[in-house]
């Protein structure tokens, strides 16, 4: 496995898969991985010549009083299990080599990152769409990997890549959850135990609500105030949202109608956790 530590060495190694006739799978990251991301990296190993995962924490997208000091990073543990996925190359770029002294620019998605998320991460989304932008530039892949996990995310850089004709192809994963249901994160490190034992209550809420919203008769108001209600039910758990919303735009819906999301965001402590699901009506 090359483990590449700057754009030019990264695009340097891409070009030459290229040349060779090599498609290029990508899979970027911030590291602590998880099985979330190992089976992003398997489904770009099975649709791609080569394998490319990056490991970057990316100070734009955190917010002044976020965890961007404290966020985990093992790095041994991480290159192991890079090598042990058959990663190819691994980028991880140091801030510096992304975003030299004068670095001024960003990228808004505009609209879809101000909903959900955006509310709360002021930001966060141009920060995202900024370096991936940068290390789609760097590994040009034919192929970039994402978990439905952020599906905020998901939505904000498939717009992206449209609207800036990138190309590559975006690939939504389903969310890797553990028994329980709680969707791995590299962020559930910091749940104490009697966190860690709430912490499935996120994804029973949205389950609760996504079940609700296939019932005949029922709204959109009813199945989101259902999923709050559970939320409610436990002391010391704040929500930042729940909402039921087009997987396109992002918005709201008004009525229950073909396929939606049930999106939300709550606290568990210092933790802030987020999760969403497919919720359909065929009504
Ligand atoms: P992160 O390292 O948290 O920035 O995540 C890197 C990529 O892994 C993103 O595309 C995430 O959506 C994805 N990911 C994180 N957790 C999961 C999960 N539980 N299941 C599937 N994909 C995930």
């Amino acid at each position: 496995m090359k483990i590449l530590r700057t754009p030019e060495a990264m695009r340097s190694f891409s070009d030459r898969q290229r040349r060779q006739g090599k498609s290029i799978g990508f899979v970027p990251t911030m590291g602590a991985l998880h099985r979330g991301h190992l089976s992003l990296i398997q489904r770009a190993r099975q649709e791609n010549d080569c394998t490319v995962v990056s490991i970057f924490v990316n100070p734009l997208q955190f917010g002044p009083k976020e965890d961007f000091n404290r966020y985990p990073r093992p790095a041994a543990k991480d290159d192991r299990l890079c090598r042990q996925a058959g990663v190819n190359a691994l980028y991880r770029p140091t801030v510096a080599a992304m975003y030299p002294v004068g670095y001024a620019t960003q990228v808004e998605v505009r609209g879809l990152s101000d909903r959900l998320c955006g509310r709360f991460r002021p930001g966060h989304f141009q920060g995202v769409a900024t370096v991936v932008l940068k290390l789609f530039e760097a590994a040009t892949p034919d192929r970039a990997y994402f978990g439905e996990k952020d599906f905020q995310q998901l939505t904000i850089l498939r717009r992206m890549a449209t609207d800036l004709n990138l190309p590559v192809r975006i690939v939504g994963c389903p969310t890797i959850r553990e028994a329980d249901g709680l969707a791995l994160s590299s962020r559930n490190a910091y749940l104490g135990p009697e966190e860690r034992r709430l912490a499935p209550l996120l994804n029973e809420a949205l389950t609760i609500g996504a079940m609700l919203c296939r019932k005949r008769g029922m709204t959109p108001a009813r199945a989101r105030s259902a999923a709050i209600r559970r939320i409610q039910s436990i002391p010391g758990v704040r929500i930042d949202y729940v909402e039921v919303v087009d997987p396109e735009t992002l918005s709201p819906v008004r009525r229950l109608q073909g396929p939606m999301r049930i999106a939300a965001a709550i606290r568990v402590g210092k933790t802030r956790l987020i999760d969403n699901i497919a919720a359909f009506c065929d009504d």
